[in-house]
């Protein structure tokens, strides 16, 4: 199988007046196979929004490499951005807009056919509701309608910072169904998230990462089993 995202001895270190200096990746490796959806878990602090953030070229490194859809980032970001959706902030929606307004305003910018608004739409469960305005929506309506947003130029990777964070079990479910249907339209899924029980539920496999190093990776059960008994010396929740 090939990597459709990789990292290889990444490295970040942040100097700030006030916080001092913060080794946040730390000779950081991950690799993510195509058709997964692959859980990015680690306590806060971690180091994941810098990875994430870092392979979308919004952060330089200060070394390693790292690699997406088979080639060198941040070289050949301008190449493979448009394979690839992200969500690596809180989306800010127009609450007045409908989630059809807004996805339509994003479609138009990014030279993206109308048809496929409702393709979308009808992939993250909000086609019923589409005609209503965004602020009558809960939080997982609203998370939904973010990772509809990404979803616009049909990526192959999708990339999404916490994207189950503050949802209720029912929120999550929802997510979990969305991930795994993307998954088997070919579409491979990293996910963030520092709560266990939520990678459980949504993820195939996971990379566990603490104080910017990988700790532990592969297949969901796998890891989690050696994690309850002990074997994984990391603080998770
Ligand atoms: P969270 O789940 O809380 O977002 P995270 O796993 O995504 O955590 P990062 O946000 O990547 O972790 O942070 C990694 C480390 O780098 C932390 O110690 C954090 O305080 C530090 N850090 C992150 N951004 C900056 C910055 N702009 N300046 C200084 N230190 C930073």
């Amino acid at each position: 199988m090939s990597a459709v995202l990789e990292t290889e001895g990444l490295r970040k270190t942040y100097r700030s007046r006030r916080r001092g200096v913060r080794h946040a990746l730390d000779g950081f490796d991950m690799r993510v196979e195509a058709g997964q959806v692959h859980g990015f878990l680690g306590p806060n602090g971690s180091g994941k929004t810098t990875t994430l953030r870092t392979l979308l070229g919004l952060i330089r490194p200060d070394g390693g490499r790292m690699a997406i859809l088979g080639q060198e980032v941040p070289e050949a970001l301008p190449t493979v951005a448009g394979q690839v959706g992200a969500i690596v902030e809180s989306p800010q929606f127009f609450p007045n807009f409908t989630a059809r307004d807004t996805l339509s305003l994003l479609a138009e910018a990014g030279e993206v056919p109308r048809q496929r608004i409702d393709e979308v739409l009808e992939l993250v469960g909000l086609r019923d509701r589409a005609g209503e305005r965004v602020k009558t929506y809960s939080l997982g309506m609203k998370q939904r309608l973010a990772v509809a947003s990404a979803l616009l130029k049909n990526p192959r990777l999708l990339i999404l910072d916490e994207p189950a964070n503050g949802l209720d079990p029912g929120g999550i479910r929802e997510m979990r169904t969305l991930m795994r249907n993307l998954a088997e339209s070919g579409m491979t899924v990293v996910l963030s998230s520092h709560i266990l029980g939520e990678i459980q539920l949504i993820c195939d496999s996971v990379t566990i990462i603490s104080l910017g190093r990988r700790v532990a990776f592969g297949p969901v059960g796998e890891v989690l089993a050696q994690h309850s008994t002990g074997g994984l010396r990391v603080r998770l929740e």
